[in-house]
């Protein structure tokens, strides 16, 4: 199974269905354990993601993994990723057609790890594929919640609630 996330990535880093790989510097798969029991997804990656090809490592990145340890949550025991995987050109939203294009990917990546919880950042993961036998959850997005006290508040109250429902699925 490591294989398939690996080969996956190949395919993503090499991958010309849309014409966002254009602009690119790199692709970004995602990363995490393989057996993640949660999956956290966003909208695509943003310019610290595009040039170190890893997912959520800019400010809202660094916020959400504070936020995550706060609460218990090792980033590094959940899987991140995005429903689109290389940057928009001037981190525009990206189109309708690119995002169909590149769902089969977070697809697989579902279908692999089979998470028990999938958080969604931000209402533009509302994409992602809703499969039975998962829990979802939409929170706000990481780098909203940076900015505004009233969100950043009710983020941590969603995270904290996270916690909560992974400590429910473990026992
Ligand atoms: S955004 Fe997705 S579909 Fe488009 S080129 Fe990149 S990996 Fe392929």
């Amino acid at each position: 199974m490591i294989l398939a996330l690996e080969d996956l990535n190949c395919q993503i880093y090499g991958c010309r269905k849309c014409r966002l790989w254009q602009e690119a510097k790199h692709g970004v798969p995602g990363e995490g354990p393989i057996n993640a029991e949660v999956m956290l997804v966003g909208q695509n990656p943003g310019a610290d993601e595009d040039e170190t090809g890893r997912p959520f490592v800019g400010r809202a990145g660094k916020f959400l993994t504070k936020v995550l340890a706060e609460n218990g949550i090792k980033r590094e025991d959940v899987f991140i990723t995005n429903i689109v995987k290389h940057i928009s050109p001037q981190n525009r939203k990206p189109y309708s057609d690119e995002v169909a294009a590149c769902l089969p990917y977070l697809n697989t990546q579902i279908n692999v790890i089979k998470p028990k919880i999938i958080v969604l950042l931000g209402a533009s993961a509302k994409d992602t594929p809703r499969l039975e036998g998962i829990e979802y959850m939409q929170v706000i997005h990481p780098s909203a919640a940076m900015r505004f006290n009233n969100m950043r508040d009710k983020f941590r109250e969603q995270i904290a609630e996270l916690a909560e429902r992974m400590a429910a699925i473990s026992n």
